[in-house]
């Protein structure tokens, strides 16, 4: 897929995912009080391991970050081929993220995310969902590894939850991770 269309596909995602956060902060706070729309709180339990409803304005928020930071990081294909040519601080983590058929990692640091050939390209439609991941991990410095135990700062659990809720497919790795 163009990067281009990864990005596309995945503000997308995260503006649908920000309209169903909004409708069930929305119904929450409604004198109604039926609860919280279905995809809502399904995601909510499924990702977060969490029913805590109170947790709605702080997702809302770092989505609508996401979705700023999305268009703009910059994003670099690296490949064996690059590193053996090129010198880099990062090659020996880019090496050891290729040991293990890393499709993307976030340098923060150095202002990108790494795009690792072919591991990536093998990602397909999966790959929204991976730039969405790797964009948390970039943005939120909280949030560099992820801990099973404290989904508010894995990148598995906001991947799944947009990936959920924006109708992109969530691929294996957010199940493995997250243990369902
Ligand atoms: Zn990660």
């Amino acid at each position: 897929m163009e990067i281009q269309t990864v990005r596309n596909r995945s503000v997308h995602a995260l503006n649908r995912t920000k309209i169903r956060l909004e409708a069930a902060i929305r119904q929450r706070d409604s004198s109604t009080n039926h609860g919280i729309p279905s995809d809502v709180e399904f995601a909510l339990r499924r990702f977060f391991n969490s029913r805590a409803t109170t947790f709605l304005d702080i997702l809302l928020r770092r989505v609508q970050l996401i979705t700023r930071v999305v268009p703009e990081v910059r994003v670099r294909r690296i490949s064996r081929s690059y590193l053996a040519a090129t010198s880099d601080n990062n090659s020996e983590r880019h090496f050891g993220n290729m040991q293990l058929h890393t499709p993307a990692a976030a340098f923060p640091n150095e202002h990108y995310i790494a795009l690792y050939s072919p591991y990536w390209e093998e990602k397909g439609q999966y790959q929204p969902g991976v730039l969405i991941h790797e964009c948390f991990h970039y943005y939120f410095g909280h949030m560099r590894g992820h801990p099973r135990d404290n989904r508010r700062i894995n990148a598995f659990a906001y991947q799944g939850l947009v990936c959920h809720l924006g109708r992109l497919p969530i691929g294996p790795g957010v199940r493995t991770n997250l243990g369902y």
